[in-house]
C-alpha cells in the first residue's frame, strides 16, 4: 500500500480500539481491489466524540466506523441515518459526502451474513433465546425478525433494559406482544423459560458459561448456539454448548458481515470477502 496526496481515509472510532481486526480487514480489502484508501483506528474518548465527529468533515475522512461505547451517543451528531439505524438509534458506519454525514448500522446485516453463510439462506428458527439486552442484542432481534422467528425469550441482568428492549420490540411490531418475554438472567430461570429454544445467542459482553449462568445439562430444544464475541475461535460459551451436541458459531463471521457491507458504503465497490476473511481470521492468531 502507497499512502500519497490522494490517499482516502477511512477509520474506526471507539474506546478501546486497540483490539480491533476492523484495520486490518479494511486494508487488505483495500489492496486487493487496488483502491488509493487505508483505514486507520482512532481511540475516541466520551469527551472528545463531538470533535472527533467534527474531524471527519474538517479532514476530509470519507468514514468511519463506529464501536461501543459511541454507537448511541453520535447519533445526534449526523444529518441523517438509514432506516435500520433510526430504527435502532446506533450507528456503526458514518459515510461523508461532501461534509454531509450519513449513519448506518451494518450490524442488522451483518448477523444476517453469520446465519446465511453458516445455516443457509432458508435458516429459520421458531423460538429464539438472546441473552443481553443492549445494542448488539438490539440489531439481533432485528434480523431474528426477517429470519421469521415467532418467539424470542429476552434474558438480561438488568431486567428494565431489557423491558426497553422488549416494548422497543413490540411498539415497532418487530415481534407481537405475545412473542417476546423477558427473564432475569440466572440458571434457574434459563432452564425453566428457555428450555425449548431452538437458537440461543450470546450477545452480552461477558462470557455467559464463566459467569456460571448456563444449565449444567443444557437446554433440550436447543440446536444452534451463537456467541457474539469472536476473539477466541472457540469461547467457553462455545464448548458448553457443543458440549451438549449444539452447533456453535462464534461472531466472527457477524464481524465480517458488517465490514463487507461497510466496505461498500465507503467505496461504492464490491467487497472481496474471501481477503477479508483471511485477515480476520489472521488477526486471531
Ligand atoms: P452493550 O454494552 O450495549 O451491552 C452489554 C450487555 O452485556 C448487556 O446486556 C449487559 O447487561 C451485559 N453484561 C455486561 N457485563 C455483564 C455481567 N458481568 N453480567 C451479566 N451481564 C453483563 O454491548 P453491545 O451490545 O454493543 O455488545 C455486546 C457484545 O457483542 C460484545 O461482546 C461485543 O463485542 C459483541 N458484538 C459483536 C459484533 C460482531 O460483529 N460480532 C457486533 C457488535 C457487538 P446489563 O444491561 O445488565 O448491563
Amino acid at each position: 500500500m502507497i499512502i500519497n496526496g490522494e490517499t482516502i481515509v477511512v477509520g474506526l472510532f471507539g474506546d478501546p480500539v486497540s483490539h480491533s481486526l476492523s484495520p486490518a480487514m479494511h486494508n487488505a480489502a483495500f489492496q486487493e481491489r487496488d483502491l488509493n484508501f487505508c483505514y486507520l483506528p482512532f481511540h475516541v474518548c466520551k469527551e472528545d466524540l463531538p470533535g472527533a465527529v467534527k474531524a471527519i468533515c474538517s479532514l476530509g475522512l470519507r468514514g468511519v466506523n463506529v464501536t461501543a461505547p459511541h454507537k448511541e451517543a453520535i447519533v445526534p451528531y449526523l444529518n441523517d441515518l438509514s432506516a435500520e439505524a433510526g430504527f435502532l438509534n446506533a450507528v456503526n458506519t458514518i459515510v461523508n459526502r461532501g461534509g454531509k454525514l450519513s449513519g448506518h448500522n451494518t450490524d442488522v446485516y451483518g448477523f444476517l451474513f453469520l446465519l446465511q453463510n453458516n445455516l443457509g439462506k432458508t435458516f429459520s428458527a421458531e423460538k429464539a433465546c438472546l441473552l443481553g439486552a443492549g445494542g448488539a442484542a438490539r440489531a439481533v432481534a432485528l434480523a431474528l425478525n426477517r429470519v421469521g422467528v415467532k418467539s424470542l425469550v429476552i434474558a438480561n441482568r438488568t431486567t428494565a433494559r431489557a423491558e426497553h428492549m422488549a416494548s422497543f420490540l413490540m411498539e415497532n411490531r418487530i415481534l407481537k406482544d405475545s412473542a417476546v418475554s423477558i427473564i432475569k438472567l440466572d440458571k434457574k430461570n434459563l432452564q425453566e423459560n428457555a428450555a425449548n429454544a431452538t437458537l440461543m445467542i450470546n450477545a452480552l459482553s461477558e462470557d455467559p458459561f464463566e459467569l456460571g449462568f448456563l444449565p449444567q445439562a443444557g437446554l433440550q430444544g436447543c440446536r444452534v448456539a451463537i456467541d457474539l464475541r469472536y476473539h477466541s475461535l472457540e469461547t467457553p460459551f462455545m464448548k458448553w454448548a457443543a458440549g451438549n451436541g449444539v452447533l456453535a458459531f462464534n461472531g466472527l463471521d457477524m464481524l465480517l458481515g458488517q465490514g463487507i457491507k461497510a466496505f461498500e458504503i465507503f467505496t461504492g465497490v464490491q467487497a472481496p470477502v474471501g481477503i477479508m476473511r483471511e485477515a480476520l481470521v489472521k488477526g486471531l492468531k
